[in-house]
């Protein structure tokens, strides 16, 4: 189909289907690991790429190519390959994309295993990672080096939201000869389309809003057909693909993500509205609010504040934990992008290895509770969080 016809929803119900001999209406699932072919001919020309087509599910495989080319299409994109899980999508950018000797730059409020990865495993390897504050453009323009050759961007931030000027970045990024690779997790297709605002390639976790409802891990990178050959190279080689299975759950996860992120998104807004106005809670952080620091370019850059919020308890981590152990239907983990409302400590759960001064200079107090607001109606999530500030 056209993807340039049709809107957002209508491309994640239709987007990438390909129907078998059998007209089945749903999308399929083949649960197989190899192909076979009609002749010793038809093997050497598959081998040989003469003739396009299947020959092993680490390369390729049709429910696979299925959700590939959905997430393209809701992202614009030109091309999309997925991998086992978001973390393999930025394992295999950097080893399609860089070589020992090649510097990057990434904003310093990126996911937990993100920093691991750029700081213990790719520095084994010759690849040095630098941070810098992703609000502050004259320390991204100050990071770039001749050997520059990925800038890595997370926006909204975790747990804080902050929100970085993708538009901005990319220029300084393209200045300086790199590329900018975004993750866009927290706000998927629905909500943010980097592409369209200069990025090169895209970076998802699709166990979060792509799934929707927490199943499978799951992982994709979206870009132009040129920069994603490299790292589809490294995946076909090395074997971070996706199981079938996992990519037919974000296929059809996918064709409720945007009436997903709508419903999450308003209840979030709902949710920080009523919390900013609770004589208990010191400050919420929330996109969507006019309060935010970045509001006016979160407006312009997303289509909505998205679905999660942080917020401080007045009474530090006694009182935060005091709301998390008298949640009864708000789930306690760390996971977000799920239809269920999930409530996390970021200061004793995901950033609890960080010490308390570099804790504090990047404002996650000890009062900061995290909220990944799901599908359960919001009188029900504010019930649950004000038992405990009572
Ligand atoms: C979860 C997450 C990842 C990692 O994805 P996995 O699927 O768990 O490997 C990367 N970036 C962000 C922003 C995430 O939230």
């Amino acid at each position: 189909m056209d993807i340039n016809e049709y809107d957002i929803e209508t491309l994640a119900v239709r987007a990438g289907q390909e129907r078998s001999q059998f007209g089945e209406h749903a999308e399929a699932l083949y649960l197989t690991s190899s192909y076979v072919y009609k002749s010793a001919a038809q093997a050497a020309a598959r081998f040989s790429g003469e003739e396009p087509g299947n020959i092993y599910s680490r390369f390729t495989n049709p429910t696979v190519t299925m959700m590939q080319e959905r997430l393209a299409a809701l992202e614009g994109a030109e091309a999309c390959v997925a991998t086992a899980s978001g973390m393999a999508a930025i394992l295999s950018t950097v080893m399609g994309l860089m070589k020992a000797g090649d510097h990057l730059v990434s904003s310093r409020s990126i996911f937990g295993s993100t920093q691991v990865l750029f700081g213990q495993i790719f520095s084994k390897f010759g690849i040095e990672t630098s941070y810098v504050d992703g609000g502050d453009l004259a320390a991204w323009k100050g990071a770039m080096r001749p050997n520059t050759k990925i800038v890595f961007l997370e926006t909204p931030s975790n747990p804080l939201t902050e929100v970085f000027d993708i538009e901005a970045i990319a220029k300084v990024a393209h200045e300086a000869g790199a590329l900018l690779v975004v993750d866009n997790c927290f706000c998927s297709p629905a909500l943010q389309l980097p592409l369209k605002l200069g990025a090169d390639l895209i970076i998802h976790s699709a166990t979060k809003y792509l799934d929707g409802q927490g199943r499978v891990l799951a992982g994709a990178i979206c870009g132009p057909r040129a920069l994603i050959e490299e790292p589809f190279k490294f995946i076909r080689s090395a074997g971070p693909s996706i199981s079938p299975f996992n990519a037919w759950i974000v296929l059809k996860g996918m064709e409720t993500l945007s009436i997903r992120m709508q419903a999450q998104s308003a209840n979030a807004l709902e949710l920080a509205k009523r919390l900013e106005a609770h004589p208990k809670v010191a400050r919420v952080f929330y996109p969507g609010l006019p309060s935010h620091p970045q509001h006016a370019l979160a407006m312009k850059q997303q289509k909505s504040g998205g679905a999660v919020l942080a917020f401080e308890v007045k009474g530090g981590k006694d009182a935060a934990w005091r709301v998390v152990d008298n949640t009864k239907l708000l789930s306690i983990t760390a996971n977000l992008g799920d239809t269920k409302t999930t409530i996390t400590h970021p200061a004793t759960t995901t950033h609890g290895r960080i010490s308390p001064e570099a804790r504090a200079a990047s404002g996650i107090s000890d009062g900061l509770l995290r909220i990944a607001v799901g599908l359960e109606s919001v009188d029900d999530i504010e019930a649950d969080l004000l038992r405990g500030m009572a």
